[in-house]
Parts: C-alpha cells; structure tokens; sequence
C-alpha cells in the first residue's frame, strides 16, 4: 500500500486515541507505527538485500516483529498508555493495508521457511511515480492535513494557519471527497474481480476514513479537539 493511506490510517488512529485518552502525541506516534514496517523493510529488503532477496515486504511485515512492538508497549503501558496503543494499532494497521493475509510466509516468519527472492528493477523509482499517480493519494493527504490543522492549527504560524482554516471550513468537502475516490475505487475493484485486492483495501480505506471523519468530525465542538 502506498504511503498517504498508511500515513492517514494512522493519523485516523492517532487522533481517535487522542480523543479517547486525551494524548496528542498518539497522532504522530501512530503515524510512523503506521510506516514502521515500510521504514525498516524498503531499505533494508530494496537497498542492502538487493542482491539475495530484493523484498520490501520481509522482517517488519510479520507477526513476530508486530509481536515484539507489542510486548515493548506492554512494557512501557503504565506510564505511556495511549502511545503504547497509538504504536500496536499503527503497526497493525500497516500489515492489514499491505493484505498481508496474502503473504503467509512473511506474516508467521520464520514458521513457514524463508522469505521469497522477488525482482524489483527500479524499485524506489517506480514507487515515486506510483505515489505521484494515484488519486487516493492526494485524497488521503488531504484527510491528513484536515487532522493536522484541527490539533495543530493555531501552532503553525500565521500562514500555514489561515491555510488550515480555509480546509477546515470546507473539511466536509474533504469528507465527502474521499468517499467519493473510496467509490470510485470499489467500482475498480468490482470491475477486476478477484485480482483487485488493493483496489479494494484502498476504497474500504478511503470510505471507512471518510465516514469516520465525518463521524469524529475532528474540528467540531470538541473539548478535546481544537487547541489541546
Ligand atoms: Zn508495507
């Protein structure tokens, strides 16, 4: 899954523990939960394993690691409680995007052997023109940046400000927007049958994200929401 969708996710998640248990910090920490796994495999699987397994989707991806975030989480629980959630639930949400139900050897590594040689010729130039190209992309980012405004906005300065102000008056626009790609994408994956998983996963993203936005609703009368 590309990087907007798991960064929005994860801001989703962020800002729902905020919500619940008062801790804006739950939102950038679920954020880079939510990349973890793409920050430790990319380089790692794309750059020094090149060679032997060209794989961005290896040690990160599974079980194991997501089992070794929960334990230091548990450690940390009493003192961080909503960061430990903000970190279990980002990384979990990184390998339910990737559909890693799909990858069985990666997500139980090592029970079922190891991890598969793939070829990537190019890997981090296609990934930049995959990123430019898809619509989600730019919806998701702007599901981001209506968050970011309405925890955030009054400490940008001035300008980023005002900007945050002008989106989160039209942040309903934003919402609608979003379901409106998620559809877009569910004709997609209708349209390709069983090989559109990603399709699929992407609009179920935009259109649970969409509605929760609307349902959360992170600019309105909150005590929590503006300025905390
Ligand atoms: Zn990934």
């Amino acid at each position: 899954m590309l990087l907007a969708c798991h960064l929005f996710i994860g801001a989703l998640i962020g800002y729902a523990v905020f919500r619940w248990k008062g801790s804006a910090l739950a939102i950038p920490v679920a954020m880079v939960a939510a990349l973890l796994p793409d920050l430790v495999d990319k380089p790692l699987g794309h750059l020094f394993l090149q060679d032997t397994l060209d794989n961005g989707r290896i040690f990160a991806h599974g079980l194991f690691f997501i089992g070794m975030i929960a334990a230091a989480s548990f450690a940390v629980r009493k003192k961080h409680g909503p960061l430990a959630i903000a970190l279990v639930a980002g990384v979990a949400s990184h390998l339910i995007l990737d559909g890693m139900w799909g990858n069985p050897t990666t997500l139980f590594w090592p029970l079922l052997g190891p991890f598969t040689q793939e070829q990537y010729p190019d890997y981090f130039g296609n990934a930049v023109v995959a990123e430019l190209t898809a619509p989600s992309e730019y919806a998701f980012m702007l599901g981001v940046a209506v968050i970011a405004a309405a925890v955030w906005g009054d400490r940008l300065g001035p300008r980023l400000s005002s900007l945050g102000n002008i989106l989160l008056r039209h942040r309903r626009i934003v919402y609608g927007l979003m379901m409106l790609v998620g559809v877009g994408y569910l004709i997609m994956a209708l349209a390709g049958g069983m090989g559109a998983q990603n399709e699929l996963i992407l609009s179920a993203a935009l259109l649970a994200g969409g509605a929760s936005l609307q349902y959360l609703d992170p600019a309105g009368p909150s005590p929590n929401a503006a300025g905390s």
